[in-house]
């Protein structure tokens, strides 16, 4: 068997053991195997899902649903679950998880560990704010649910908490009510950030789900043009435009090297930039709407065997308009330029977990191909303006930022490593720690 990989391919590590976890037990672990590191289903990018010591546990075999009550919309299940077989059985009855990332494969493990957010962050918070009880299970046998009434530091600690706190073995989570399975999408185009900053300010307003795709290689006064889409759950007597037919394509290899350079991302972000808005809006499924990259199997696949990295800060409201700017002034000038560029407002809810990434302030995440020494100089620069306007890098996206970045951006770590599970490890906890 092949060693898993997270989902930008990088770092390949390889650890003594990899093993699926098919019951819900840690302490059935021989402490010998340790330490143990837990894995979801891989779609983190970097290594907070891998190790280079002890055991892999892999995780997706814990798939059973525990509990489904319709007229509450409560739903319990084991961490191996994904978001994807949870929307397959609540929609029709008319739910929806409150709180979605850009896949639908993520399991509810890693949706709770990452503590992952959606496009509705500035009106409902991160995953982890539904989140209403969590099974943990610890390596010297204790097994005890916490929430926000029992066993509180726990549940603070294990949402955000990176799998290092317990296994993760069963979640119970409030689900939001839908009409339909459709939503109303509106896009606007917008000519530079400063337009950006206010059509976003109005559409949030009135739009639970709000994100914008920007062109990074603009300069001057189109710096930051991109196109900002808004949208809403459609209402019942909503008629479906035809039925749904999903329809997915596959890359069937790794390319040797990458096809993302600079002619490819020239010529995407012309035709993503000018191609048809719709600010009057339209009805689209929520599958293409949520998932647009899932339907592309293995797209990850078109960076080449070099992988690629994403670069995902948040930074906070009173700096965040001139940090982005900087930004995107320093990712042109190097020459750099990402095919997928995503600026979203968060909330002002307070982080659900110690370590939770999402905050009050603005997120920009950025790919690029893993071009060695020269992407690792623009990421140096990139640290600083982070740094220097006090914001934070997302670990479920990272495979390199530096240990003080880290630790300046989550000022808890100190606090949260007397939650950590003795037994447990990741790559990325040791790299940014020690
Ligand atoms: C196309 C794409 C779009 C994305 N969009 C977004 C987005 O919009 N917002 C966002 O926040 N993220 C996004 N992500 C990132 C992704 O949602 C997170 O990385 C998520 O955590 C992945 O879940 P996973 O099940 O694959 O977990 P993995 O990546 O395998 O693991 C993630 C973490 O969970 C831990 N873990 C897994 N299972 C357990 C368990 N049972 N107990 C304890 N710990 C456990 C692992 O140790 C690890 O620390 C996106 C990823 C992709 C590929």
């Amino acid at each position: 068997m092949s060693t898993p990989l997270s989902w930008n391919r990088l770092p390949r590590l390889s650890p003594d053991q990899v093993q699926r976890l098919t019951k819900p037990a840690l302490i059935n672990q021989d402490p010998k195997d340790g330490p143990f590191t837990f894995y979801g289903n891989g779609r983190s990018y970097g290594d907070v899902c891998l190790t280079d010591t002890g055991t892999l546990l892999q995780t997706r075999d814990l798939d059973r649903f525990i509990e489904f009550d319709p007229a509450l919309g409560v739903i319990q299940c084991q961490p191996g679950v994904t978001l994807d077989e949870i929307l397959s059985l609540v929609v029709p009855q008319g739910w929806f998880l409150p709180i979605t990332p850009g896949t639908r494969y993520a399991t509810v493990g890693g949706a709770i560990a990452n503590d992952v957010h959606g496009k509705n962050h500035h009106a409902m918070g991160s995953f982890g704010h539904h989140v209403k009880a969590i099974e943990l299970v610890r390596s010297n046998g204790q097994h005890f649910t916490c929430s926000s009434i029992d066993n509180e530091p726990w549940f603070q600690a294990t949402i955000g908490g990176l799998g290092l706190t317990g296994l993760i073995a069963s979640a119970t989570i409030q689900l939001m009510r839908i009409q339909s399975p459709w939503m109303w999408v509106e896009s606007h185009r917008f000519t530079n950030l400063d337009e950006f900053w206010q059509l976003n300010r109005e559409l949030e307003a009135r739009w639970p789900y709000t994100v914008a795709w920007v062109d990074c290689l603009a300069t001057g006064r189109s710096r930051g043009r991109g196109v900002l889409y808004a949208a809403s759950h459609a209402p019942a007597q909503t008629s479906a435009p035809a039925p749904f037919k999903e329809r997915s394509r596959s890359i069937p290899f790794e390319s040797p090297v990458s096809l993302i350079n600079s002619a490819s991302l020239w010529a995407f972000n012309q035709f993503y930039y000018h191609k048809p808005v719709n600010p009057g809006g339209a009805l689209t499924h929520y599958v293409p709407y949520f998932y647009p990259l899932d339907s592309i199997h293995h797209w990850n696949r078109i960076y080449g065997r070099a992988g690629f990295y994403q670069y995902q800060c948040v930074l906070p409201p009173e700096t965040a308009q001139t940090a982005v700017s900087e930004l995107l002034k320093t990712i042109a000038r190097h020459r750099e330029g990402s095919f997928l560029a995503v600026l979203k407002t968060f909330g002002d809810q307070p982080p659900a977990g110690m370590l939770s990434f999402p905050r009050p302030g603005a997120t920009l995440a950025l790919d690029f191909p893993n071009r060695g020494a020269r992407t690792q100089r623009l990421f140096e620069v990139l640290d600083r303006v982070i740094s220097e306007a006090g914001g934070a890098l997302y670990p479920a996206k990272d495979a390199r930022m530096p240990g003080w970045l880290f630790r300046q951006g989550y000022p808890e770590w100190e606090a949260f490593s007397g939650f950590i599970d003795p037994q447990l490890t990741s790559h990325f906890w040791k790299r940014v720690t020690q």
